[in-house]
């Protein structure tokens, strides 16, 4: 069983993959340390980024993270107000208070070394942190961050059995499969919910009951709405330009102003389709926090994060009858599909292209609406079919590889389809001609006869036909193509 505290995490923008998962691996290399040495005993800390960390980490603020991580800041609690503070000693005095406790010297030009044409062996975003002591080597450890903001360590990662980061994913998911009501596909979700008489939400939250109780399952899903609406409000006041060199405008704030005026103007506020633009704010909103290096929920990940929060607001503030349990019901629903899509094909845009993230979100949120819409279960996995079939082939090009261009505007066209969706699978009786897991099974082998590089490797489609290497003049990123391999970015 994949939980929901598995499919979504409390983080920080820009990258699930160079930016939470770094700093998830600093935070595992502090904790085997402190096993084997005394703090004090610590001089010296090195990291190093290698592949696509390297190649793209200073535009995803890989680097910051590490260094965050080291502090021994965590990516679900740091205050992203305060992250310039924070890394203020260590980048103007060179003094880095190693895991909160031990201040060491940390020169970021020496200790930070970057390998941006090396892999390590088995992933394109791999790490390293090595501890030195009395000018030894007294531990290095090799890190992988895999997606969705999963870190996988050397020994997780076997050779032989581990040859794809879904694979590497089921070695950081693992979870007490002893569940009431198990199920592996959309049929046997069916399955479970025609058997027992219950909806989606109600057989993932007896099978979350067997993990954690409920006191504990009900407080992290408020508080994953909580952040989505804060993330909503944060980005709603953002302004200027976004960071990595692209010079993208950030556009939430004015649209968010423009909407506003509109209530008050009769004709506008007339307009039918009013509830759209909500919609598309609402996920600029996110996507630009997340850009800016903002708390985000990675929902399923931080490329396509806009797109849950996103049709949540349009349940609370445009349909009736909204209620925090109905909170609760749309994640745990999303939650359920995200398990299955996961298991089946991916998640990950490195895998299978954006089809994998938005088109994966998309089907999440079309199946948590239906579901607060009191549509059945068949309805439910029906409206997740669409959100999936229709998003089918979308290929990932993140123009200069940040999570900016087109990700930012694809979470909006992603929620709008999702409510769409919900909509079309509501005039139906659940019966579909393609059932859902036939589409999960085509995104993968659609992901699989997928080029390399219209899977976030940034050497495709847009990344290439809209890039303009003048606008990377900051050096915020080295040129993946120039250096002739594509990594994932988000
Ligand atoms: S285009 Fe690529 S980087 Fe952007 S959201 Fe989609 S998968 Fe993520």
């Amino acid at each position: 069983m994949i939980s929901l505290f598995d499919m979504f995490k409390i983080g920080i923008g820009p990258s699930s993959s160079h930016t939470m998962g770094p700093m998830v691996a600093a935070g595992k290399f502090i904790d085997e340390l402190l096993q084997q040495y005394d703090l004090s005993d610590i001089e010296r800390i090195q990291v190093d980024l290698y592949g696509s960390l390297a190649s793209t980490g200073k535009g995803h603020a890989t680097d910051t993270a590490c260094i965050l991580g080291l502090l021994g800041f965590k990516a679900d609690k740091i205050d992203t107000n305060k992250v310039d503070e924070y890394l203020a000693p260590v980048l103007n005095e060179q003094l880095l208070n190693f895991a909160g406790k031990q201040v060491i010297s940390f020169n970021y030009d020496t200790d930070i070394v970057w390998h941006p044409q090396t892999t390590l062996p088995h992933h394109p975003n791999g790490l390293s942190f090595t501890a030195y002591i009395e000018g030894e080597i007294a531990l290095e450890k090799n890190y992988y961050s895999i997606g969705g903001g999963f870190v996988a360590t050397e020994d997780e990662y076997s050779s032989e059995d581990t040859q794809s980061s879904s694979e590497a994913d089921s070695v950081a998911i693992t979870s007490d499969s002893n569940v009431p009501y198990p199920f592996q596909n959309g049929n046997e979700l069916l399955a479970q919910c025609k058997k027992h008489n219950l909806s989606i939400s109600d057989v993932m939250m007896a099978n979350e009951l067997s993990l954690r109780d409920e006191a504990t399952i009900y407080q992290y899903l408020d508080e994953v709405w909580e952040v989505m609406q804060q993330c909503v409000k944060n980005g709603c006041k953002g302004e200027g330009i976004l960071p990595g060199g692209l010079k993208v405008k950030r556009r939430a704030k004015d649209m968010y102003r423009q909407l506003l005026d509109e209530l008050e103007s009769p004709k506008k506020s007339a307009d039918k389709l009013m509830a759209m633009d909500w919609v598309d704010l609402f996920a600029l909103a996110v996507n630009e926090e997340n850009a800016n290096g903002g708390r985000v929920v990675t929902a399923p990940t931080n490329g396509a994060a806009g797109i849950i929060p996103a049709v949540l607001h349009y349940y609370r503030d445009f349909l009736p009858h909204y209620k925090q349990q109905g909170v609760r019901e749309f994640l745990l629903t999303a939650a359920a599909i995200g398990t299955i899509i996961k298991q089946n094909a991916s998640i990950s845009g490195a895998e299978v292209g954006c089809q994998g993230e938005v088109g994966s979100a998309c089907a999440m949120a079309a199946a948590g609406l239906a579901h607060v819409m009191g549509l059945t279960p068949s309805q439910c996995t029906n409206a997740a079919e669409i959100g999936i079939e229709h998003n089918l082939g979308l290929t990932c090009d993140p123009i200069g590889g940040l999570v900016q261009v087109p990700c930012i505007e694809r979470n909006a066209m992603g929620a709008v389809k999702a409510i769409n969706a919900a909509r079309l699978a509501s005039r139906g009786d659940g019966e579909h001609h393609v059932p859902l897991d036939k589409a999960i099974a085509t995104m993968k082998a659609t992901g699989a006869d997928m080029m390399d590089k219209y899977k976030e490797t940034a050497m495709g489609g847009l990344a290439v036909h809209a890039y303009n290497p003048e606008q990377h003049a900051d050096g915020s990123r080295i040129d993946v193509v120039e250096i002739g391999v594509g990594y994932p970015q988000c």
